[in-house]
């Protein structure tokens, strides 16, 4: 049987740094779920739908083809053949990908996915569902948060260095909005799983999270 970690949490709580790296030191495939709502994003942008078109979103999501592959230990996400790892991080594809996934049609689609993936590999996987819909047996939960404030500085500082002209309030304005759709849309809202450990990591380190995690992890297994 394959061993499964779940972390969910809001936006920039630093999930998938920590994911990554507790993946790594286990040996598992790190498994980015927002990059494959990011992804049918990009395709509803490319195909002209605006967030609000429901049935359009529904009608179309079923002829996105979206797939997984790991190479040289990176996870790559393929938009009908094309690689799109290099366009999903945008702003514009995050808003879209926040307003899309309350479509339950895009939430099936993905996490049949999602539980594909994790029948056959030994995966640390994050999201906002994971530990609640997507593998409700996982080995071990984590739900990781941090204030809205230090997570707006650290995507501020990730956006500076990349000489982008940003605003540290109007991020973390976005960063609240994004929380509040991702908490209170109707299928699978963000929330802790019952059965998950809460993780704040406002004043921890990234090393000291993924440690925290690999404690919990072999405590149970
Ligand atoms: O984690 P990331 O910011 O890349 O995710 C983008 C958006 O995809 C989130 O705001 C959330 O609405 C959605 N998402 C989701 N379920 C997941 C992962 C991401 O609804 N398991």
């Amino acid at each position: 049987m394959s061993r499964s970690i779940a972390i969910d949490g809001p936006a920039g709580a630093g999930k998938s740094t920590i994911a990554k790296k507790v993946a790594k030191s286990l040996g598992f495939i790190y498994v980015d779920t927002g990059a494959m709502y990011r992804a049918m994003a990009l395709y509803m942008i490319k195909q002209g739908i605006d967030a609000s078109e429901s049935d359009k979103i529904s009608a179309t999501c079923t002829t996105a083809d979206i797939t997984i592959k790991h190479e040289n230990g990176e996870q790559v996400v393929y938009l009908n053949g094309e690689n799109v790892n290099g366009l999903i991080r945008t702003e514009e594809v995050g808003n879209m990908a926040s307003a899309s996934s309350v479509n339950g049609d895009v939430r099936k689609k993905l996490v049949e996915l999602q539980q594909k993936l994790a029948e056959t590999t030994d995966v640390v996987m994050d999201g906002r569902d994971i530990g609640t819909v997507v593998l409700p047996g996982a080995d071990l939960k984590v739900y990781l948060t941090a204030s809205s404030r230090v997570r707006a500085e650290r995507r501020y500082k990730e956006l500076v260095a990349k000489g982008v002209e940003c605003n540290l309030d109007d991020i973390e304005k976005d960063i609240i909005d994004r929380d509040y759709r991702d908490m209170h849309r109707e299928n699978s809202p963000l929330m802790q799983a019952e059965d998950a450990v809460l993780v704040d990591s406002s004043d921890m380190t990234i090393d000291g999270v993924a440690d925290r995690i690999l404690e919990l992890y072999r405590e149970r297994v």
